[in-house]
């Protein structure tokens, strides 16, 4: 179980790095254009990380080769960045951590290129209030299990499915920690939720089919039916009330907005 922050000190080292995460993941929204390839995405991540003192904690997490995680329409999650070419009405997800002092932020946005389809475009907007309904959980007493449960309720309201081969977790000192945070389950699922606790909450919503399948490179996990899938993140630190959205630019943004 990730240990509880307890010192002020501690907690503004996790809003620093999980600040910088969203710092940079501003540039790459800007940065993603038509004709970009995947790989110049990337290598700007790695420098933004870098400028600000910080590490990847991606960059060879068993033996990952990029700097962030970068996938394209039909891939769910862990793509890397290579010669693929960023198209007009492409979606994009970036997922961008750093590691800053010793403390980890860990962040994602699907980016929309140009114009989207609308069909595509709900399934970004419904990812985005799945990620709320679980942030508005995200508070003493109750349990992983609202998060997730919220979560399923709002993406199952659109008709959309769940990706439930990766999860969300506890994230501070390392990228990974306890608790699971799947996206799916019942509120009396997974442990208490304490002051102190900084979760990754992250709903991964395929437009079709929720299975998912990996690329020859061992790593880019798209969906079995080609279809669309959407990816929004946000570090999350739980308070003795409104729980703290960290990876955010401004104290205003900090706060969730109830929908
Ligand atoms: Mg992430
Ligand atoms: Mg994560």
């Amino acid at each position: 179980m990730a240990i509880p922050i307890k010192s002020a000190r501690d907690a503004e080292h996790m809003r620093q790095s999980c600040r910088a995460v969203a710092e940079i993941l501003e540039h790459l929204k800007a940065f993603v254009q038509p004709g970009v390839t995947t790989r110049e995405v990337d290598l700007l991540a790695g420098r933004l990380i870098a400028e600000r003192g910080g590490k990847s904690p991606f960059l060879n997490y068993k033996g990952f080769p990029g700097h962030i995680c970068i996938s394209v329409n039909e891939e769910v999650v862990h793509g890397i960045g290579g010669s693929r070419r960023i198209q007009f009405g492409d979606i994009v997800t970036v997922d961008c951590g750093i590691i800053l002092n010793g403390w980890v932020g860990d962040g994602a946005t699907t980016i929309p290129v140009g114009e989207v389809r609308p069909d595509i475009m709900r399934l970004l907007d419904a990812t985005q209030e799945a990620l709320a309904a679980g942030i508005a959980q995200a508070r003493p007493g109750k349990r992983v299990g609202h998060i997730s449960n919220a979560i399923e309720r709002c993406v199952h309201k659109y008709g959309y499915a769940i990706v439930k081969d990766f999860v969300g977790h506890g994230v501070g000192r390392r990228l990974h920690e306890e608790p699971h945070i799947p996206n799916y389950g019942r509120p009396s699922d997974g442990p208490e939720l304490k002051p102190g606790m900084t979760l990754a909450i992250e709903p991964m919503v395929n437009m079709g089919r929720p299975e998912v399948r990996l690329l020859a490179d061992n790593w880019t996990a798209v969906t079995l039916d080609g279809k669309p899938s959407a990816h929004f993140e946000h570090t999350v630190l739980v308070t003795e009330g409104e729980p703290e959205i960290l990876t955010c630019l401004t104290t205003t943004e900090s706060k969730l907005k109830e929908p």
